[in-house]
């Protein structure tokens, strides 16, 4: 058979696209791609896992074979070979394969087990080829290489990427928001983990619930100057859930001295909120537009596509063996989060271990029949809500979570999210989130509004029992 060489336009095509997606895209996802062999119409690539292969596949196939095909004018396929890093380097087995085993992966780092150790000295970057203790506050395993992205957090884990690469540079301070289990504490702490592992940058994580506690007990204690040392002399703060400090005001004042103490010093600062900082309430304003400073990023639901790669790589990551349908099948099921998807995922897993038995799609709709019931799934979401008062007022969806405040557009937001808080058991929190990230305040609002007309209007009712039969219907045929 014929060597075929198309090495050099390879290397040509990975500095081109290198230079198209720019530095942060393409480490997380080019790194790792090598070119192994090539036959006359194809080239094949190692990846380290079958989940890197996916998710290469579907965003970049396309994109690869374009340029390629530019560069030889021929049609080449690329095709992916799984090679496991572990096995690659030093022949040892691996409970996993995913990609954060490579040495050479920048975005991985050496966050791996140490059972894994893997880190052939000579082929890891300068100073980091010794193992290094992982970090007491930080879980091993938020890293970038475990946090799948999508369309929901492509502009989130970019941001958070670059900052972990040139702290205190980039982007200061750096706020991730968005709603419960949708990976603002993974990214955050992937952020102090990357850090970690290549520099000698002393980092703090911490919940600002618990910085708020210390702050109370060291001024009872009269332990101020401990504190304040503490938390100004560190080269990254993360703080998590700040939220919390609304109406802490004394823990607020002595965040604001801490915050200009970092940022003056070029220390790298990073927080995470469940809301945007507009909607915080109770907080002072010169904390306020701290916090507004730099680059705030928000996270939103995952897509299907993207609950469904979330599903695969943990499921490599437990090592276990799911069928693709059962991942469908609680990819279209559970929408919420992925704190969600995983306990489904969990749950799943523990049953078939304990019963010894093969995930079936048949024990997967059995066992999780509750999970999916529950009215905060797709049973009802609320973008069917939206979606089906958007099409009866001649409005679109965007105008529903939009800022537009126009009284056509007004009252059927208010008519939404009060039939939403009916109908189903999402907060509202989660409702004020799904409604272009209003606050709480605003939803009940909207509901008391709507209780009012329902008092001053008799057809009301019967106008808002019709939407709820609508959606219903609506929402049983999808
Ligand atoms: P939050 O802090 O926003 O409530 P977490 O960061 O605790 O959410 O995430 C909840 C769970 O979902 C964690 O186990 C986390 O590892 C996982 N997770 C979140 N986002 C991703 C992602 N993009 N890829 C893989 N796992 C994720
Ligand atoms: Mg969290």
């Amino acid at each position: 058979m014929a060597e075929w060489d198309y090495e050099i336009f390879w290397k040509e095509t990975m500095t081109q696209i290198q230079t198209e997606l720019g530095e942060q895209e393409f480490s997380i996802w080019f790194i790792n791609l090598e070119y192994i062999k090539a036959a006359e119409k194809s080239i094949t690539a190692a990846v380290p896992s079958s989940f890197y292969r996916d998710q290469i596949k579907s965003r970049y196939q396309n994109l690869i074979e374009n340029k390629l095909k530019e560069l030889t004018g021929k049609e080449l396929t690329i095709e992916f070979e799984v090679v496991p890093r572990d096995k690659a380097a030093d022949g040892q087995k691996s409970p996993e394969a995913l990609p954060n085993n490579s040495e050479k992966n920048p975005v991985s780092g050496k966050n791996t087990p140490p059972a894994a150790g893997t880190a052939a000295a000579g082929s890891a970057p300068a100073g980091a080829a010794r193992k290094k203790d992982r970090h007491p506050q930080l879980r091993e395993d938020y890293t970038f290489d475990k946090y799948v992205i999508g369309e929901n957090n492509n502009f989130a884990a970019n941001a958070a990427l670059a900052v972990a690469k040139n702290p205190g540079v980039t982007y200061n301070p750096v706020l991730i928001y968005g709603g419960v289990g949708l990976g603002k504490t993974h990214l955050m702490q992937a952020i102090g983990n990357y850090i970690h592992t290549n520099s000698e940058s002393k980092i703090i994580y911490i919940s600002a619930e618990t910085f708020t506690n210390e702050f109370i007990q060291s001024t009872q204690e009269n332990k101020m100057t401990a504190f304040k040392n503490k938390y100004r002399y560190v080269d990254a703060l993360l703080i998590d859930d700040i939220h919390f400090l609304q109406k802490k005001i004394g823990t607020q004042e002595e965040l604001f001295y801490t915050f200009d103490a970092l940022y003056n010093a070029k220390k790298q600062i990073v927080f995470t909120c469940d809301r945007p900082v507009s909607e915080l309430k109770d907080i002072t304003e010169r904390l306020r537009s701290r916090f507004e400073r730099g680059l705030n990023v928000d996270l939103q639901p995952p897509n299907y596509e993207t609950r469904c790669a979330i599903l695969k790589n943990k499921i490599e990551a437990l090592n276990a063996n799911v069928p693709d349908e059962v991942i469908e099948l609680i990819g279209k099921n559970v929408s919420t989060n992925i704190r969600d998807l995983e306990s489904a995922l969990t749950k799943l897993n523990a049953y078939a271990k304990l019963m010894g038995r093969p995930m079936t799609i048949e024990i997967a709709q059995q066992q999780l029949k509750d999970v999916f019931a529950s009215p905060r799934q797709t049973n009802m979401s609320i973008e069917t809500i939206q979606r089906v008062i958007a099409e009866e007022k001649d409005l679109t969806i965007n105008d529903l979570k939009g800022p537009k405040r126009t009284a056509k557009i007004v009252l059927a937001r208010q008519l939404a999210m009060y039939i939403a808080r009916e109908i189903t058991e999402y907060s509202t929190t989660e409702l004020g989130q799904a409604f272009g990230g209003r606050d709480h305040t605003t939803v009940m609002h909207s509901c008391q509004k709507i209780e009012e007309s329902i008092r001053a209007d008799p057809t009301m009712d019967s106008t808002i029992e019709s939407l709820k039969r609508m959606i219903k219907e609506y929402n049983a045929k999808s």
